[in-house]
């Protein structure tokens, strides 16, 4: 049995040998990869609720005259990734590939029918008696996230977890592309090892956020961020 990560995860040696692959610590998964999907299970439902204000405040910043441009204008980007993202059909075209159904994941994905293909896979994985269902109008994208978060381990014990997390990364990224073109210049670098994220100020909770990792920094971590952006800066 394959105890290496299925995402082929490797940690870095000290002295310049050969990176050595991580090890499995739950299901098919490294430390680092449960930690990374957990988080992004906990933060895509908060970041696709707060995608309607991203639209209201895109649509007053329009408003107030501050980007007017000519007729020929294009529009704006934001408003675009937020249609799509909301999205609640299923992602097309549609194609088999022997037994199983792949959909293409396009550049901004549709939130909800992406979460909503792998918790219904994983449901009919776990009751092999189960018709898979087209997502319909009942579904929430809250009880989809919910149902994953509560199954966990044996979500990261199914033989596709390796491409669950990579379109589930697509949709963090993506909805955290949105927030981060709402909150104005960066405050300065992401301070956590390995991180190399930017932090914006988050215009919903006030508090500076980086925008890979989605650290919140507080109080002393704010201005030590600044100090590193104006040393960088000059
Ligand atoms: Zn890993
Ligand atoms: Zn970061």
């Amino acid at each position: 049995m394959d105890r290496t990560c299925v995402n082929d995860c490797v940690r870095r040696v000290v002295d310049g040998g050969e990176p050595v692959p991580k090890e499995v610590v739950r299901g098919r998964l490294c430390g680092s990869c449960l930690r990374r999907l957990a988080d992004w299970l906990e933060d895509i439902p908060v970041d696709y609720a707060l995608l309607p204000m991203v639209q209201m405040s895109l649509g007053s910043q329009r408003m107030d005259g501050t980007s007017r441009t000519k007729q020929t204008e294009a529009p704006v980007p934001g408003r675009l990734d937020v249609a799509s993202l909301t999205d609640r059909r299923p992602s097309a075209p549609l194609r088999e590939s022997g037994d199983e159904l792949w959909y293409e994941l396009e550049d901004i994905p549709r939130v909800l029918p992406v979460i909503y293909w792998w918790s219904e896979r994983l449901r009919c994985d776990l009751d092999p008696q189960r018709t898979p269902k087209r997502l319909d109008d009942k579904v929430t994208l809250y009880a989809e996230i919910r149902y994953l978060l509560g199954a966990f381990d044996r979500l990261v014990d199914a033989v596709w977890v390796g491409q669950a997390m990579a379109e589930i990364k697509v949709i963090w990224v993506a909805l955290t592309r949105v927030h981060g073109l709402i909150s104005g210049p960066p405050v300065g670098p992401c301070l956590k090892a390995e991180c190399d994220g930017k932090v914006f100020r988050n215009r919903f909770t006030g508090f500076p956020e980086c925008n890979a990792c989605h650290k919140v920094y507080q109080g002393l971590d704010t201005l030590k961020i600044q100090l590193t952006e104006e040393a960088a800066t000059g």
